[in-house]
């Protein structure tokens, strides 16, 4: 294990929206700090276009991301990329983060603070085509990609508010939008929809151009180079149907990347609480970007939290003492 024994001000766990904006204002502070993160650009990278980046009418994430990075680097920051954080130890007024690449090759950092940037990343529905056709016609983030389906036939997949809100968005982009849930039509199920908000359900249910599909159990997401068409099971009859459509929503659920934290709390969702400042219940723990419980993810927020961060974790530096 090649071990780090000075003890760092801070360690940024990210290298995308937040962790980026974080390591650029500690940067900027010339704190003693280092980036781990298993890859550099994160979800941001895989964003597709971009258009509300402010300032940039439309650019890529993947552009997005670059740019990111550079002006990271152009402070000469450490990035030790490759590296996932497997377990944040507590110490009196210090943490340890340790830390390991795909060969299995280990790390340790002690640090007075820590921000957690880790994102969250999409619930899959695992079936054929999915992988395939991720970025063709796949996304799982409408309020990115839905615009680009403009005038063409949708399938949002899902139950909850999100992909409610994901077939309202897109009944007034797409000509045609189908939203397939697995629970049948039943006033137990609250109309198929469980999960969904009633006034939310209630204004969809009066779309024309919504068809919703219960009781379907999706097999496969069709197409060659780009989504043509979905597979389903009708969990009632068992008959596999196929219908035509350009594009796929897949709102089933995301996962916080936040496995590896026991310190800080969480809610059911396992996103890291934060405060208006981005402190965790972890004294010398903060966190920023999507991986945290505030409600919106997207890039100009991830990167505000990002910055938040690191001006807490200056102020909290600021009072640090070291053990007598
Ligand atoms: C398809 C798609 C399109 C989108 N389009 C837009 C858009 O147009 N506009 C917009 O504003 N938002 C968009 N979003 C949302 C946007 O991508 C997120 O809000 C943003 O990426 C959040 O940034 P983040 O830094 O919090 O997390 P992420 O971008 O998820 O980055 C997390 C970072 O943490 C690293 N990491 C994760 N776990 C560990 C670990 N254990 N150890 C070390 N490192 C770890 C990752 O490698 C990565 O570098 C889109 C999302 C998707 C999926």
């Amino acid at each position: 294990m090649s071990k780090q024994p000075e003890l760092l001000d801070l360690v940024i766990i990210g290298a995308a929206a937040a962790g980026s904006t974080a390591a650029i204002y500690a940067a900027r502070r010339n704190l003693n700090f280092v980036v781990v993160s298993k890859d550099i650009g994160g979800e941001v990278a895989l964003s597709g276009e971009v258009e509300n980046w402010p300032g940039i009418i439309h650019t890529t994430g993947f552009e997005l991301a670059q740019d990111f990075h550079k002006h990271a680097k152009s402070y000469d920051v450490q990035i030790d990329e490759g590296f996932g954080v497997a377990e944040i130890k507590q110490e009196k007024n210090y943490h340890i983060v340790l830390a390991e690449n795909s060969i299995g090759k280990k790390k340790e950092y002690q640090t007075k603070s820590v921000i957690i940037a880790s994102g969250i990343h999409p619930r899959k529905l695992s079936i054929q085509g999915e992988n395939e056709l991720k970025g063709k016609g796949v996304t799982y983030c409408t309020v990115c990609d839905g615009p680009l389906f403009k005038g063409k036939t949708t399938a949002t997949i899902g139950a909850g508010n999100s992909a409610v809100e994901s077939t309202l968005m897109m009944a007034g982009i797409a000509s045609k939008v189908y939203l397939v849930t697995k629970y049948p039509d039943t006033k137990e199920t609250k109309g198929g929809l469980p999960k969904a908000e009633d006034i939310l359900v209630k204004k969809l249910k009066s779309l024309d151009n919504v068809e919703i599909i219960y009781n379907a159990n999706i097999t496969e997401i069709v197409g060659d180079n780009f989504v043509s068409g979905f597979k389903y099971e009708d969990n009632d009859s068992k008959e596999i149907k196929e219908l035509p459509i350009d594009g796929v929503m897949v709102h089933i659920g995301m996962i916080p990347n936040s496995n590896f934290v026991e310190c800080a709390e969480k809610n059911n969702a396992k996103e890291i609480k934060i405060d208006f400042i981005c402190q965790t219940s972890c004294p010398g723990i903060f966190a920023a970007g999507d991986v945290t419980n505030i409600p919106y993810k997207q890039i100009s927020i991830a990167t505000g939290q990002g910055a938040t961060a690191a001006l807490s974790v200056i102020n909290y530096l600021n009072r640090w003492e070291p053990e007598s």
